[in-house]
């Protein structure tokens, strides 16, 4: 069987968390403070706090906004559900829109979505293409928008607008007009679980880069605070001689990233531009050459003149087929011993948000695309004999559904 996305193991990362758990520290302590300052140059952005995971990133970075209850959270149809649910947790609504043709939530959908409720735009850069950063950071600069927004926190106040809060679970590594994900909107969040391009089992990472007058460093501290149950001295800190008294100046949460997962994440991020992210483009560029010269593929689009994918999913449309068609291509493909996947079924066809009044209907380029999508594997063990082996299975079960 090849399977969809194993995550890379190989003996430097074993290495390394042997290490950690050798080291007799084992949660957030000097490996977690490095893996930040290493992701923070990568980036490029102000500074970055790791969590134990993009959600947890997601949601704090909303509370910290002091979104809540009464306020909306614009997000596209068609992503996975943590990027919602988060918005469900604070108390606030999430305001759905649909989706250009590279599956990125659309610019002009969002136009029409912005009332005076507006808090949050959460921009998702599915498969690991990068959103339309410049429209969607201009759009809440406008006069129009900024009369219209109603700030309620000190954060809010402060920055006088609509936050963007970039979901980038799925793009480290993407790069927009030369400047890399992570370093193109207020704040953008990375995740690296299990079957992420860069992966620490389960785990996440924010990227801060607020304009004047906020100071990111300063919110670092607090937002390091927050993580750690409002505690004002983490547990390495209370090691230093005489340091055992702390405080708890709010009720904070507890979603800290302990050393073992950032063992990991500091192995891949040193060789991640130069080793995972070609892996993964001969992969994209592989799939595209060899199914190219069929006329029922439709290609995704990964990269142009301004935009480059992280190469994280491949989204593969078929053209002309409908969603029980696409269920039974799915079907033969996993016959001949090969994994695929979906990636979006949008979310107001899930019984939760189904059951709120949410209807597919109302979002008609997020159905017509998830109806005809097929995730093919990517992962750094694939073989080019496998990619074959996965572009075979694709034709043959085509054949098979379409008899075309
Ligand atoms: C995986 C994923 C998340 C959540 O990441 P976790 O680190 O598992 O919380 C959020 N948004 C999208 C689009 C994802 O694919």
């Amino acid at each position: 069987m090849i399977p969809f996305s194993p995550p890379r193991m190989d003996q430097l990362i074993i290495d390394e968390v042997v290490d950690t758990l050798k080291s007799g520290w084992i949660t957030t302590g000097p490996k977690t403070k490095k893996f930040e300052k290493m992701l923070t140059a990568y980036g490029g952005h102000q500074s970055t706090l790791c969590v134990s995971s993009a959600s947890a990133g997601l949601e704090l970075m909303l509370r910290w906004f002091g979104v809540k209850e009464g306020d909306e959270v614009i997000l596209p149809a068609y992503t996975y559900s943590a990027t919602a649910n988060v918005v469900v947790h604070c108390g606030a609504t999430p305001v759905f829109v649909d989706i250009n043709d590279d599956f990125n939530i659309s610019v002009d959908a969002i136009k029409k979505a912005i009332t005076s409720r507006t808090k949050v735009i959460m921009p998702v850069d599915i498969a690991g293409y990068p959103c339309d950063y410049d429209e969607i950071n201009e759009l809440v600069k406008q006069n129009e928008y900024k009369n219209l927004f109603n700030a309620n926190s000190e954060e809010q106040k402060k920055l006088g607008r609509i936050l963007i809060l970039s979901d980038a679970a799925h793009s480290i590594g993407g790069i927009y007009k030369d400047k890399k994900v992570g370093n193109l909107t207020d704040i953008t969040v990375y995740s690296f679980h299990a079957v992420k391009n860069l992966t620490t089992a389960e785990g996440g990472a924010i990227c801060l880069n607020l304009p004047e007058p906020f100071d990111n460093e300063s919110i670092y501290k607090y937002l390091n605070m927050k993580s750690l149950h409002g505690q004002n001295k983490d547990a390495l800190a209370k090691t230093q001689i005489g340091n055992w008294k702390y405080d708890i100046v709010e009720a904070g949460y507890k979603c800290n990233m302990t050393d073992i997962q950032a063992a990991m994440g500091l192995v891949e991020i040193q060789r991640y531009d130069e080793d995972m992210i070609v892996k993964r483009k001969h992969i994209f560029k592989l799939y595209s050459s060899l199914l190219s010269e069929f006329a029922w593929v439709q290609l995704p689009e990964f990269e142009n003149d301004e935009k480059k994918s992280s190469y994280h999913v491949f989204l593969l449309r078929i053209k002309n087929i409908t969603e029980s068609e696409r269920d039974a291509i799915i079907a033969e493909i996993f016959k001949s011993e090969v994994a695929v996947n979906v990636h979006f079924v949008p979310l107001p066809l899930m019984s939760f948000y189904k059951n709120l009044g949410y209807k597919i209907e109302d979002y008609p380029k997020s159905y017509y695309h998830f109806s005809r999508e097929i995730s093919l594997p990517v992962y750094y063990d694939l073989s080019d004999e496998n990619i074959n082996t996965v572009v075979d299975a694709i034709k043959k079960a085509v054949k098979i559904v379409k008899a075309w």
